[in-house]
């Protein structure tokens, strides 16, 4: 079956292809950095990694930009509490939020396009409402987009319009549907934003957090792209706000599809930092869990569907994947570097209900279920008589396939080279020392020499790299 997803502005599922170049063009918010990611935020962004590797599964290119929102009311607070410049007090957040993905086995998105790198593209964008006559500035300097004055404001969110209050304005980033008005795309500055301050046609201040995203998304990938993505609380006003701007101002259409994923919660609460019910990432690393569990809890629930934390989850993370080690572990030894051979019906089978649940909007649930079926029928396969070394290798190649899209089964894990032979680490560690000696030509007997017996070394910034040949 081809790709479907759950368009959150249709309310169906609709088929997913690109528009352009077999390439899928994604816009995902990304974190606001005033703090350590929790991992409610890491349920969105697994979610959306998730969705680049299913949009890759199927053949296709992807393009993705997050962007760091590295200012907006929550960072500048912060900024004056520590008594810290923006830039210093964001920067260290922004790192841990880099590290934080690669422990998750997070894919790169193509562009992190940071707010306050962009504020020009931000001012244009509030030229083009103003020529539009959608933007009005208001007496204590702050610029506001006027949502009656754009017939379609709503749409994404089901907004019921005869509640809409003309001219009732909201100056914060956040708040709720029931009070909707004209919200501010550039906030005029005053005490509590300190240094925190550009110069723009309609005096100094700074943008709103929605503008940011329209400016970003539309600068990276178009008037128009294929993907929007963020966690349902971003839906509404944000992703409402972001249409209503970037639509206002080019009179086209902004996103095909809109997605959301629901949100972690615990005790049957969203988890979130104002409530305090957090965990972030290196709060479980300390107590011991790794980010391939923390992962798989993650994204072993469907993406639509509340998640509720638990710790029991996470221990149930270490048996699952003990399992498909312990299945791997043997099929590797049993494959012992032989060619594949035809899939076998079993594999096939697990392969193609794989494929049909990533296939339904993510259906990661019936996935795993696919995931377990291979291994259990591999671990049957094992003990026939006629089982090879290249059916081995042939069922090796059905979980990297599924890996594709879970990033779980070799994640993590010791490759093959890994441990190297003490005789060729003794090899590698003489000729570190003999580079360290500035002796080029005994380095290269002994690269010559580890080429002999089958290791290829490469010299990188790191150090050594080496690779059985
Ligand atoms: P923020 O840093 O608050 O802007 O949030 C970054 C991303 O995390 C956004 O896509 C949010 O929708 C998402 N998010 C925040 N809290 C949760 C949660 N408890 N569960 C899932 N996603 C969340
Ligand atoms: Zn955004």
């Amino acid at each position: 079956m081809a790709l479907e997803v759950y368009n959150s502005e249709s309310r169906c599922k609709e088929p997913l292809v690109p528009m352009e170049n077999n390439t899928v063009r994604m816009y995902t918010c990304g974190p606001t950095v005033y703090n350590f990611a929790h991992i409610g935020n890491f349920r969105a962004y697994t979610f959306e990694d998730v969705l680049r590797r299913v949009i890759q599964f199927n053949g296709y290119g992807v393009k993705q930009v997050m962007n760091l929102t590295d200012v907006d009311d929550k960072t500048i607070r912060g900024s004056r509490q520590s008594g810290k410049p923006l830039k210093e007090y964001t920067a260290p957040y922004i790192a841990a939020f880099f590290t934080d993905l690669k422990t998750l086995n997070v894919q790169s998105a193509e562009v992190y396009p940071a707010a306050t790198d962009h504020i020009p593209e931000m001012i244009d964008l509030i030229k083009r409402l103003f020529d539009r006559g959608l933007a009005y500035q208001s007496d204590d300097g702050s610029i506001y987009f006027s949502v009656a004055k754009l017939p379609g404001y709503g749409r994404l969110a089901h907004l019921d319009r005869e509640n809409l209050r003309a001219g009732a304005r909201v100056a914060q980033d956040e708040y709720e549907k029931e009070s909707y008005g004209d919200f501010a795309l550039w906030k005029g500055w005053d005490e509590n934003d300190g240094d925190v301050v550009w110069d723009s046609p309609w005096g100094c201040g700074r943008p709103g957090w929605h503008l940011e995203c329209s400016a970003m998304s539309m600068k990276y990938l178009g008037e128009t792209f294929d993907l929007h993505t963020g966690g349902i609380d971003n839906l509404f006003p944000h992703h409402e706000n972001e249409i209503a701007q970037a639509e206002g101002a080019t009179g086209k259409l902004f996103v095909k599809t809109w997605m959301h994923c629901a949100h972690l919660r615990v005790n049957g609460e969203k988890m979130s930092k104002s409530l305090g019910n957090f965990f972030t990432l290196r709060d479980l690393l300390e107590k011991g869990y790794t980010g391939r569990e923390i992962r798989y809890v993650l994204i072993n629930a469907h993406y639509r569907q509340p998640l509720n934390f638990t710790f029991d989850a996470l221990a149930a993370a270490r048996v699952s994947l003990a399992r498909i080690d312990e299945c791997t572990d043997a099929l590797t030894e049993r494959a012992a570097g032989a060619a594949a051979a035809a899939t076998p019906d079993w594999a096939a089978q697990a392969l193609q209900t794989f494929t049909d649940a990533v296939n339904d909007d993510l259906n990661l649930p019936e996935a795993f279920a696919a995931l377990f079926a291979l291994v259990r029928d591999a671990n049957k396969a094992m003990l026939t008589p006629g089982f090879g070394s290249g059916d081995a290798a042939a069922a090796l190649a059905v979980f990297d396939a599924m890996d594709g899209v879970l990033g779980l089964v070799r994640f993590g894990r010791k490759q093959p080279g890994d441990e190297l032979p003490s005789e060729i680490a003794a090899l590698v560690e003489a000729r570190a020392e003999a580079r360290k000696n500035k002796q080029w030509a005994e380095s290269d007997r002994l690269r010559d020499e580890l080429a002999a017996k089958g290791w290829e070394v490469r010299d990188s910034k790191e150090g050594q790299k080496i690779r059985k040949l």
